[in-house]
């Protein structure tokens, strides 16, 4: 995972969990705001039903009043009393015992008496001469009518009352209106007391206007106040609305506030006279513990997720500045202070996704070992950054260097251009060798360095990590020469390079698991050009099929010592051929094996080679035995020594490629070899045209030879002339691919041998 996905998902998860606070927080408010519009629903319900139970008990005052009256209309209607002059001691007796506060009776023709409370009963009175409310009242009483009139100001008695009207018959005639006035205060005591909301409210009656009729005894405004509209309480959009519901006699529900505390209230129609019954709540008030808990815990509730949100961006933050430290850490050389490797195979990715035509040079300090050992390590530490800074001062915008391990240093460069690349790389790698001397005394700190060039979308499947691979190898191919060396990266010698790495990687299981083939190419006798023997040569057919040529792995087993394991093995597989020959009662022909130099002196050659001949049970003298003439060089006595032990026990000697190298005859003639190969080379020479000494050294060789009793071999023989050639020579023997090249084991068989018969050795 690298830096921006680690900063993605971090981002991710806070955001994540800041919009969970959020809407955590959302969640709180809406539900706070819910819990205060219930309790608020839920108050004005109350409000309501209970102002319909005031307004039920006015109207049973209301009712009251009226039985009043009609029981002292039937009293009258009853009566031989007609006139109002009669009964005007009886109406102040009547006003005397009940609550009214005046009563009259006024007949049709429009005189009438009147009773007002502690005064004479008045009689005469003109019903013009009354208040317009009473006379609306009268007139309705005579038309049969029962009626209750507005408020207004009593002329009578200087108060503002109201009245009632009933009509009073005499028989099926009206003849009078009974009327009674009283006081808007008798409602005081049904809509006073403590019980409003259970103690939570109080009630106010008002007219239409809003005029106050009746004010509750305890009020939340202590002002004085005409109407409702007085004083700044009513936000004054609502005051409008509430003026509008007023004309038209509707119920409202609604709030005002005083002193900072809001009141919700209900204006309900009393359904007379236009007179309203206002509650007002004070469960807000005393429910004001309630939301003050609410807002406490509501405001904790948000304070903590406020803490929250507070330590996740503070934890986000310090997450973030030890992430910083943790990818400086990680990407970071500790020493220098350069970019690490990581980081630099980063970039490097990210610049050949893009496309980018660019360079990687890998850059180390020739024996940096003995410079930490002869100048201790903190010299060479010095010397190491001193490396840094001066690749960091020679790079140009977009480029960039890294150390790896110990002294390896790798270059980023935007250059394609071996000459340029070889140009900076040179500069550089001579301004450290120059500069860093000071510190060494003497002693020049010398650098090589590897280049791998990526040229762009051509080059597939090229990735950071083999771009870095083959700068590697270059690195290693630069290591060579002590100088300041630098050397590009070559593919083919990189694939041949990986070959050999193969091939010495797998030689042992190749061996074993039997990849290494016999393969056998016809010794034509060419006296009687019939099959004189044959010649073992390795095959090595891989696990993936494909196969190798000696010329391939033999100089590597060579080096390695691998090849006298090797050597062995084709003796055997030749004695086995041998053994196969003789058990199908095939003549077997005798075959050549080569032998490398390292196993020809090995102590256990000779014994290894006995046991092979014991136990397959075949005659020494169908092997032959093929050693270079660069055996020869050294020591002759020994080599014949060697040959004569290999003698007796009935082996044969030959000598392969004579010719190719420093062969002389003089050493020709002190070997005791039993055969002599010509190298192939002499063929060539001679059948060019160009000169006849190779025919003439040939032909001495072979009359030699002869003289000595060594059978000779000429190989190479190509074509017809050559045959002809070798032939006229005087050659025993001829090997090439003008008879056969070499074949497997078994297509050998079916070809000379005249068999056809499953081999191990057969692909
Ligand atoms: P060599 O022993 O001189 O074998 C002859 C080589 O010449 C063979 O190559 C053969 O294929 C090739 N040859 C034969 N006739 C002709 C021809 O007419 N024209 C040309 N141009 N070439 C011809 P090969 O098999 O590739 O072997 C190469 C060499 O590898 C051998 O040279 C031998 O020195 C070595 N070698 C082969 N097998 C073994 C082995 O089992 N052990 C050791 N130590 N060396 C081996
Ligand atoms: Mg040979
Ligand atoms: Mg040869």
């Amino acid at each position: 995972m690298d830096e921006k996905t680690i900063q993605k998902r971090l981002k991710k998860t806070i955001i994540f969990v800041a919009g969970i606070i959020i809407m955590l927080l959302m969640i709180s408010d809406l539900l706070i705001t819910f819990l205060k519009n219930t309790m608020t629903d839920a108050a004005n319900t109350q409000m309501h039903y209970e102002t319909v139970e005031y307004k039920n008990r006015l109207f049973k005052q209301i009712d009251a009043d009226f039985q009043n009256l009609n029981t002292l209309s039937s009293f009258i209607e009853s009566s031989h009393l007609t006139t109002a002059h009669a009964l005007a001691p009886m109406l102040q007796k009547a006003n005397t015992y009940n609550a009214f506060i005046t009563m009259g009776y006024f007949e049709k023709n429009g005189t009438g008496a009147m009773a007002i409370l502690d005064e004479a009963v008045r009689t005469g009175v003109d019903v013009s001469t009354l208040d317009e409310e009473v006379i609306e009242v009268i007139e309705k009483a005579w038309s049969g009518e029962r009626s209750v009139s507005k408020l207004f100001e009593s002329q009578a008695i200087s108060e503002r009352v109201f009245v009632y009207g009933v009509p009073i018959c005499k028989g099926d005639t009206i003849v009078g209106a009974l009327v009674a006035s009283d006081h808007i205060d008798i409602f005081t005591d049904i809509i006073s007391g403590n019980g409003v909301l259970g103690g939570d409210g109080y009630i106010h009656m008002l007219g239409s206007e809003g005029k106050i009729l009746i004010r509750a005894q305890q009020d939340v405004i202590e002002e004085q106040m005409d109407t409702i509209f007085d004083g700044p309480y009513f936000n004054p959009n609502e005051v409008e609305n509430v003026k509008n519901s007023l004309d038209q006699q509707e119920t409202i529900f609604s709030s005002f506030q005083y002193q900072g505390v809001t009141y919700q209230f209900l204006l309900e129609p009393v359904g007379l006279n236009g007179w309203y019954l206002l509650c007002v709540s004070t469960t807000q008030e005393s429910s004001r513990a309630v939301y003050r808990v609410i807002r406490v815990m509501g405001m904790t509730f948000a304070g903590i997720l406020g803490l929250i949100l507070f330590l996740l961006f503070y934890g986000y933050h310090m997450i973030q500045k030890s992430n910083r430290d943790l990818i400086y850490l990680a990407y970071h050389d500790q020493l220098t202070g350069a970019d690490n490797l990581p980081r630099f195979r980063q970039n490097l990715a990210n610049a050949l996704e893009q496309g980018h035509s660019c360079s990687v040079a890998a850059l180390n300090v020739h024996q940096f070992k003995f410079i930490n050992e002869i100048f201790g390590s903190e010299q060479a530490d010095r010397l190491l950054c001193y490396i840094n800074q001066i690749l960091k001062s020679r790079l140009l915008p977009g480029e960039y260097c890294c150390r790896d391990t110990a002294d390896l240093f790798y270059l980023y460069l935007n250059e394609t251009k071996q000459e340029t690349i070889f140009t900076r790389l040179r500069e550089v790698i001579e301004e450290i060798t120059r500069l860093s001397g000071g510190g060494h005394g003497n002693y020049r700190v010398l650098l090589y360095c590897g280049v791998a060039v990526f040229s762009g979308h051509s080059q597939e499947n090229y990735d950071a990590n083999s771009l870095i691979t083959h700068a590697l190898f270059a690195l290693a191919s630069a290591r060579g020469s002590y100088s300041n060396n630098i050397r590009f990266y070559d593919s083919q010698l990189h694939r041949q390079e990986t070959q050999e790495n193969y091939i010495v990687s797998h030689m042992h299981q190749a061996l074993q698991s039997g990849e290494f083939r016999l393969y056998l190419q016809p010794k034509i006798d060419l006296s009687t050009d019939t099959l004189g023997g044959a010649e073992a040569l390795v095959r090595w057919i891989t696990e993936e099929g494909t196969m190798l040529f000696p010329d391939q792995f033999i100089p590597l087993f060579e080096g390695n010592g691998f090849c006298a394991r090797l050597d062995l093995y084709m003796v055997e597989r030749a004695c086995c051929q041998i053994r196969e020959w003789i058990d199908l009662g095939i003549k077997p022909v005798g075959i050549s094996v080569n032998q490398s130099k390292l196993l020809f002196f090995e102590r256990s050659y000779i014994p290894s080679l006995r046991a092979l001949i014991a136990k397959y049970d075949i005659p020494a003298n169908l092997i032959t035995l093929e050693i270079l003439e660069g055996l020869a060089l050294k020591n002759i006595e020994e080599l014949n020594a060697q040959i004569k032990v290999l003698q007796e026990i009935g082996f044969c000697v030959s000598m392969d490629d004579f010719g190719s190298g420093y062969s002389s005859l003089n050493t020709l003639a002190k070997l005791h070899i039993d055969e002599l190969k010509l190298d192939r080379g002499f063929l060539l020479e001679s059948s060019s045209g160009k000169s006849d000494r190779s025919r003439i050294i040939m032909e001495q060789i072979v009359q030699l030879s002869k003289r000595l009793g060594i059978s000779t071999v000429i190989e190479g023989i190509e074509t017809s002339e050559h045959d002809r050639l070798s032939k006229s020579l005087g050659c025993d023997f001829g090997q090439g691919y003008y008879y056969s090249r070499p074949v497997s084991a078994a297509e050998f068989n079916l070809k000379y041998m005249g068999y056809d018969a499953a081999d191990p050795d057969t692909d």
